[in-house]
């Protein structure tokens, strides 16, 4: 026997049976963002390598141990993207959508990184992301985190908390950074591995470790928020002025640092206690040094990416899946010549119903096991064409969920039967 070949560790096949989760999140989204302006981008799942080294940084733990690499036939490094925000950014600057002007963006789709895989952590999984670019101030920020808190309502959702904090200027966070190392150097016994190496790379991150055992050293190491110079202290404290002012509801983590080196002043996360230790559901910031980073004209920039496995888990968990509509109609068609007609009814009916979900049965059988099938469909009604309504140029209705009497129809009065019990119903 040929062995099977199965999913790959760490990616998962989404089965018809749960799609309705899919759709409820993805269309959600769609009006919800394109609501506040935004426009949907695509950009190709592949990407030369040297952009993701060159936006998400060398020394992240994506770059450094999570992408999915390889050089294609050319002998061109390529990688599977891990995130949007990076791509969104190359086609902007590519297509000329940021000089001189304000651009609203959304995004979606799989991302790819090679973790250990556990609960709410896959090697492929998927995001949704807006970004904003030309808006220097903190209004924008303020309108993201809003629209997050309106995703949450839409959908249902309890028990999402916002955290923000700031990164300051890139001046501001350069003196931080050099208080910090001092800090840490003092302790250098207590660094874990990766901390001892990020020490010259990248300090800042050292924060965001989860290693336990440093968790004594990160809490009280010296805090950015007392290093912050005046013009980056404003721009947090106007934003936190118009969350109040909103009454969005949030705690300052000084300790959210999200480590890129692009990011500035605010960034933000949506954590949940309901998700055990995969917690944040959504992360976002200002990034206004990436533009530039990857070849184009200085451009003010903020955005946020939502991962859609963990609120699967939470809508699942919380009961708030929508289920999608379901069959309408089971078109039941047996013997000589039924399919011939009964095609030609079920086209005639959708042309004259346009959203009309019409099942029409293909593959044979008796009339029997089509009508077990026609049961299982979850339809409300059934065509029957069988011989009988074929010699009597007729079909019956059947309705399958109530206890009422079969109609035989006309086939030319068909379409305005469906009609007729579609307005009463
Ligand atoms: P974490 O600290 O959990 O690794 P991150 O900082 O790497 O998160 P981002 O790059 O900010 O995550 O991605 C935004 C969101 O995408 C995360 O908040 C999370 O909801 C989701 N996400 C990130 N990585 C994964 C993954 N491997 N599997 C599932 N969802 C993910
Ligand atoms: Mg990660």
């Amino acid at each position: 026997m040929t062995t099977q070949i199965k999913v790959i560790r760490g990616m998962h096949d989404i089965l018809p049976d749960n799609m309705d989760v899919w759709y409820q999140l993805e269309d959600t989204w769609r009006r919800l963002v394109e609501g506040y302006g935004y426009r949907h981008i695509r950009t190709p799942i592949v990407e030369k390598t040297s952009l993701f080294h060159r936006s998400i940084g060398e020394v992240t733990d994506i770059v450094e141990k999570e992408m999915y690499s390889f050089a294609d036939r050319n002998g061109d490094s390529l990688s599977l993207r891990p995130e949007g925000t990076a791509s969104v950014v190359r086609a902007g600057i590519e297509h000329g959508l940021l000089v001189n002007q304000q651009q609203r963006l959304w995004y979606g789709g799989a991302m790819f990184r090679h973790e250990r895989p556990q609960k709410g952590r896959y090697r492929q999984f998927h995001q949704l992301g807006a970004e904003a670019f030309g808006m220097p101030g903190p209004d924008i920020e303020a309108e993201l985190m809003l629209m997050a808190a309106r995703f949450w309502k839409l959908l249902g959702l309890e028990d999402i908390e916002l955290q923000v904090n700031t990164l300051g200027s890139a001046h501001s966070r350069t003196h931080y950074k050099g208080v910090l190392v001092a800090y840490l150097l003092d302790h250098k016994d207590q660094l874990d591995e990766d901390s001892q190496r990020r020490l010259d790379s990248n300090p800042l991150r050292i924060l965001d470790s989860k290693n336990p055992d440093m968790q004594g050293l990160i809490e009280a190491a010296p805090k950015l928020s007392d290093h912050l110079d005046q013009e980056s202290s404003e721009h947090f404290a106007a934003l936190l002025e118009i969350l109040d002012h909103n009454q969005l509801a949030y705690s300052v983590n000084p300790r959210l640092v999200r480590g890129l080196d692009y990011y500035s002043h605010t960034v933000f996360e949506w954590v949940t206690e309901s998700l055990g230790a995969q917690g944040t559901v959504c992360a976002g910031g200002r990034y206004d040094m990436l533009v530039e980073q990857l070849g184009g004209k200085p451009t003010s920039a903020a955005g946020f990416a939502l991962g859609l496995e963990r609120l699967v888990s939470m809508l699942q968990d919380q009961d708030k899946v929508a289920a999608a509509p379901g069959n309408q109609i089971y078109f039941v068609m047996a013997g000589a010549d039924s399919a011939k007609v009964g095609h030609q009814l079920a086209e005639q009916i959708r042309d004259a119903i346009p959203n009309i979900r019409l099942q029409a049965h293909c593959g044979g059988g008796s009339f029997k096991s089509q009508m077990k099938k026609a049961d299982k469909s979850g339809a409300d009604l059934a065509l029957i064409l069988g011989e009988n309504e074929i010699n009597k140029s007729t079909v019956n209705i059947k309705y399958l969920r109530q206890q009422r009497d079969q109609i035989e129809v006309e086939q030319s009065q068909l379409v305005d039967k469906i009609k007729q019990l579609q307005d009463e119903s």
